[in-house]
């Protein structure tokens, strides 16, 4: 049976987050959060991560500010990003350090990932998180069930990156959840081998394909 694994990224949002949250406690389902940390700088960013995280729901880090890909950024900045969000995120992490680039479009490429930052990855144990459907949820609020649909019949395992932010997407999500629950696909949290990046603070094969050896070389 396919399996399909949700994850929301560039939360929280008080609006959308709760409407997600409701939407995966009716149906069952455990998913993770990949947030910014700049949005949890405020009391009610930090009440929606650990509202998620009593739910079941797993949270990650998915850099401070989100505008630039790593790959981009000097060393330091780049450790910087992850290190102010690991902060804010503080005991609501887990179930252990999850982290997932930035891609600036959904690309995944050289440009997400610099050495300093693997390195710091790597020496705090984190897991780094890739995806394998991204139907632009953000910019196709409505056409992205079709398109996530497809994606799911085509392979066996699908990781789908989903936004709650407040775009109306989220509108369909329950819409989504029965449809590919009928078209036979079963919902899990834990991540596909084929999208970890690092796993647990080890480097997986063909992880340079993800970063760039300076910011020139990112493009
Ligand atoms: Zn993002």
């Amino acid at each position: 049976m396919p399996t399909v694994t949700l994850s929301f990224d560039n939360g929280p949002d008080s609006a959308v987050t709760p409407q997600v949250l409701d939407i995966l406690g009716r149906q069952a389902i455990k998913a993770t959060f990949f947030v910014i940390g700049q949005k949890l700088e405020t009391p009610q960013g930090q009440a929606l991560i650990a509202e998620a995280r009593a739910a079941g729901h797993w949270i990650g880090n998915h850099t401070y500010s989100h505008t630039v890909p790593l790959g981009r950024l000097a060393g330091d900045a780049a450790i910087a990003e992850i290190r102010r969000t690991e902060a804010l995120i503080g005991a609501h992490a887990g179930p252990y350090p999850l982290f997932r680039p930035y891609g600036d479009g959904g690309i995944l490429d050289r440009r997400v990932l610099c050495p300093a930052a693997v390195g710091y990855l790597c020496e705090n144990g984190y897991s780094c998180i890739a995806w394998n459907a991204i139907p632009h949820d953000w910019d196709d609020p409505d056409g992205w069930v079709e398109t996530a649909l497809n994606q799911i019949a085509e392979q066996d395992e699908t990781l789908l990156v989903l936004h709650d932010i407040p775009s109306g997407a989220m509108d369909h999500l329950e819409d989504f959840i029965v449809r590919a629950r009928e078209a036979g696909a079963a919902f899990r949290q834990a991540f596909p081998t084929s999208c970890r990046l690092i796993w647990q603070g080890k480097p997986a094969s063909g992880l340079d394909a993800f970063v760039a050896a300076t910011p020139a070389d990112a493009g």
